[in-house]
């Protein structure tokens, strides 16, 4: 454990310890019934913030900004170059703060500042203008027709993708930041108007990204942030009729509820969701860097991540030497507080969080697992677990089957391909998978054999904004990024003139 103190600067200090409210429109507003949210530092476990705790009446009138601001304002008539314009400074903007917004996200949340800055905030950065190029590019088709009960008439026949209207964002606590703005990027480019709901354990730089919304010049109401508890605030904003699309980033359990609600009101809705991805390592890897490469896919964001590499799967020959190495490097991890640049892993978000994690490695002990690294929480403030190495598990074990979400990995051996395969995907889950080889031929056959939203080979968790993301199976519904995900942000209409 790292002993190194760091305060945060005095500008991080000084947002952080504000009398914090939430945006809707040009207001920045208390919640209603006047109700707020402690903020708790996940390293020390201490309390640094409160925030209002939004509820059904905070929801409703966001929403109701938000329609207004869609149907008739500056906004709605905006033209695409200054949608562009304004994203592009929007993300100037998030670039110029991302020092401060690096040390609010790892105070909030826990995390790396190094990563927070490097990796959350330079990736929201790079989408955002990303997809500040597609304001511009948002086409539709023209279209021969022949209506065959009209031959003699003549047609002119398009389409147009519309903004798909008021944005209900829901999202996790992982990447807080970075989650948002994988939401506001393709709504704030389309057109449409947001109602952000960030996750109660990590609300403050929702909050900073508001006032950045302001300062970079979109009109009120475009952003709206309303911080309150998921089954209030996000609940009322799922099941609010006049909202048009809703955006979730969560469990799958959650989210089924998202979806169930949406449908009630024919909402479009798009799920981003759990994982329980495999790391598969084949006999031709190299070894070395395919070990340190599987400790990165689970330890990273201390096994936080929707794609973590949480299972897995080495052929025979090398499975001992792969998993002495990654307990070796777990084993020698240094934790500490996320402001501490020594600190190679965090502490979890919550007391919650360490205590789940803690229940699910004590469970996969009770089912005979053998622990090569970790295997517990570790004592003192802060919610840390040791990063932790599970062998001996049966595939059917609920620590094989389950999202951990947290620095635990389990590890299997395999024969051959074919059963590779077959354990890769024998999940309820289909958001990631890498591969491990130097064989190309090889891994080229197997890629479409296997469930996952996304394939890395000879890398994990390697995102890009050009790149789509997203879930097969429970692992959710829809894209985000890349430019799959304008469809989920627009309608198309289809115009059919006489002429
Ligand atoms: P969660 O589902 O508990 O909460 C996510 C968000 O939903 C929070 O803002 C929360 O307040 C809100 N919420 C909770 N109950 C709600 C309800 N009844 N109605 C509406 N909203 C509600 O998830 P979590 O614990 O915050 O995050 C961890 C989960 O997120 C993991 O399963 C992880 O895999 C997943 N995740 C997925 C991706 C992805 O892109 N696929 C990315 C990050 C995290």
């Amino acid at each position: 454990m790292s002993e190194s103190k760091l305060s945060p600067s005095a500008e991080a200090l000084a947002f952080i310890q504000r009398q914090h409210k939430f945006l809707i429109g040009e207001q920045w507003l208390d919640a209603e019934d006047g109700r707020t949210l402690d903020v708790v530092n996940p390293s020390d476990g201490e309390k640094i913030a409160t925030v209002p705790g939004g509820n059904k009446a905070d929801i409703d009138r966001a929403v109701a900004t938000a329609r207004k601001t869609f149907e008739d304002s500056e906004w709605s008539r905006i033209k695409p170059v200054d949608r562009q314009k304004l994203l592009w400074d929007f993300a100037d903007l998030i670039e110029k703060n991302a020092g401060l917004l690096a040390e609010i996200e790892s105070i909030d949340n826990g995390k790396s500042v190094v990563i927070a800055e490097h990796v959350d905030i330079r990736l929201a950065v790079d989408f955002l203008r990303y997809m500040a190029g597609f304001a511009t590019k948002i086409e539709g088709r023209s279209v021969d027709v022949s209506v065959p009960f009209m031959p003699d008439a003549q047609f002119h026949g398009y389409t147009r993708r519309e903004a798909v209207g008021v944005v209900g964002a829901i999202v996790a606590w992982n990447f807080p930041l970075l989650l948002a703005c994988w939401k506001l990027g393709p709504a704030l480019a389309t057109g449409c108007t947001v109602v952000l709901k960030p996750a109660e354990e990590t609300p403050l730089t929702a909050l900073k990204l508001a006032e950045l919304a302001l300062e970079a010049g979109y009109p009120a109401g475009v952003l709206n942030v309303v911080t309150g508890i998921g089954h209030e605030a996000g609940a009322a904003l799922s099941h609010h009729p006049d909202v048009d699309k809703l955006t979730f980033t969560g469990s799958t359990e959650v989210g089924k509820l998202i979806g169930k609600a949406a449908l009630d009101t024919m909402t479009r809705v798009t799920l981003e969701l759990g994982g329980k991805s495999p790391t598969i390592v084949l006999e031709d890897a190299d070894i070395q860097s395919a070990a340190a490469g599987a400790a990165n896919a689970i330890f990273f964001n201390q096994g936080q991540v929707c794609c973590a590499g949480s299972r897995l799967y080495v052929q025979k020959k090398h499975f001992d030497n792969v998993v002495a190495d990654i307990s070796d490097i777990a084993s020698n991890m240094t934790l500490g507080a996320g402001l501490d640049p020594n600190a190679q892993m965090g502490p979890l978000v919550s007391a919650r969080q360490q205590e789940r994690v803690c229940n699910y490695i004590q469970q996969g002990i009770s089912a005979g697992a053998t622990i090569t690294a970790g295997g517990d929480a570790h004592a003192g403030p802060g919610f840390f677990v040791k990063p932790t190495v599970m062998v001996d598990v049966n595939q059917n074990s609920t620590v094989v089957q389950e999202e951990i979400f947290g620095p635990v990995l389990v590890a299997m051996p395999f024969d051959d391909i074919d059963e590779a395969v077959r354990i890769a995907n024998d999940s309820q889950y289909g958001l990631g998978a890498s591969i491990w080889s130097n064989n190309l031929s090889q891994v080229h056959r197997m890629i479409p054999r296997i469930k996952a939203g996304s394939v890395w080979v000879n890398c994990h968790t390697a995102l890009d904004p050009a790149l789509p993301f997203g879930g097969y199976k429970q692992s959710g519904l829809g894209r985000e990024m890349g430019s799959d995900v304008i469809e989920h942000y627009t309608e198309v209409k289809s115009v059919l003139m006489s002429i």
